[in-house]
């Protein structure tokens, strides 16, 4: 066993049977709600949503995040896994923060998970006053991702470890379109709070994944994404994202939006969203918070998207044409 690209090895161990809640809904929270803190769920509370237990279940790939269990104002049960998954300290990469969580949301049942990111837009039209722009403080619904690393496809160590021969997820639609309809019109209904603008599916902004990493883009990385999405008529952010075809792949609906809190390369001096630092902290928690919460609770589970028939089923002759596994 050696260390990979998306996390070590060494410690693998398939035996390791779930011992957490289950439920068909989630959240991996993310940054939008970094601003409370661990206070997620008294702000919830406040709400009418009870945080029944928390639990820190192992998993084959070591000691997994902590799983928050919920129960909302409807009665709907929901878990919260914060910020990604990710452990303070830990570097998600080497210690396989995104395996860890996955494998928990796959055997807790989740088919229904919302995840939020804030990102930094690269869109091209920045300079001009072009009202279609994607702009800091604006909501975004993205159509579609770009990768920069090699993302987790699979779970090792599970009939997921590396399933292509017997399924493969095609990529269309990664963000479930029905859930992004919900998650538009639970934004819009926010009592005290505005995006300036909403940016659905139909806007077509990409995604550029970049689950785990300690900066900002470059410019020259924000230069490309910038041209690249003006040839390819797409915009592009950047910002957190967990892995769409692992997603696929565990069988889940993935919902997914994103808060431009500013441009790619980051704050600048001259740059008037630089006032969006007091958004970052004191309102969009807020805003972030209400709207996970009146998702989680209200959603149901859609029928009217593709997300299973994108993981098609190949004929079992792929399967053979492998060498058979090693007998134990
Ligand atoms: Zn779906």
């Amino acid at each position: 066993m050696s260390a990979g690209p998306a996390g070590s090895l060494s410690d693998l161990d398939p035996s390791v049977e779930y011992t957490g809640p289950r439920a068909a809904f989630a959240t991996l929270g993310g940054s939008p709600t970094w601003g409370l803190g661990e206070r997620f769920h008294e702000f919830a509370a406040a709400r009418g949503h009870t945080r029944l237990a928390v639990h820190r279940p192992r998993t084959p790939y070591g000691l997994g995040p902590q799983v928050e269990h919920y129960r909302g104002p409807s009665g709907r049960e929901f878990l919260r896994i914060p910020t990604y998954g990710q452990v303070v300290d830990e570097d998600p990469l080497l210690h396989g923060s995104e395996w860890k969580t996955f494998w928990i949301l796959w055997k807790a049942g989740v088919r229904v998970l919302l995840v939020g990111g804030t990102s930094g837009s690269c869109d091209w039209r920045r300079t001009a006053a072009d009202e279609d722009a994607v702009r800091p403080g604006d909501l975004v619904l993205p159509k579609s991702y770009l990768t920069r690393d090699t993302m987790p496809t699979g779970l090792p160590g599970t009939e997921l470890e590396f399933c292509l021969p017997r399924q493969v997820a095609i990529m269309d639609d990664p963000f479930c379109p029905p859930l992004a309809e919900v998650l538009r019109a639970d934004a819009e209904r926010q009592p005290d709070f505005r995006f300036r603008r909403i940016h659905g599916p139909d806007a077509g902004v990409v995604l550029n994944r970049w689950l785990a990493g300690n900066g900002f883009e470059s410019l020259a990385t924000c230069r490309m994404l910038e041209v690249s999405g003006r040839q390819i008529g797409m915009p592009v952010i950047t910002g957190d994202c967990v892995s769409p075809v692992l997603a696929r792949v565990c069988g889940m609906h993935l919902a997914y939006y994103h808060v431009v809190a500013n441009w790619g390369t980051g704050l600048e001096p001259e740059d008037p969203t630089i006032t969006l630092n007091r958004l970052y902290l004191e309102t969009l928690p807020t805003v972030a918070a209400n709207l996970e919460l009146a998702f989680l609770d209200g959603v149901g589970e859609p029928t009217a998207c593709r997300c299973r028939e994108l993981l098609r089923v190949r004929p079992p002759e792929y399967a053979r044409a492998l060498s058979p596994r090693a007998a134990m």
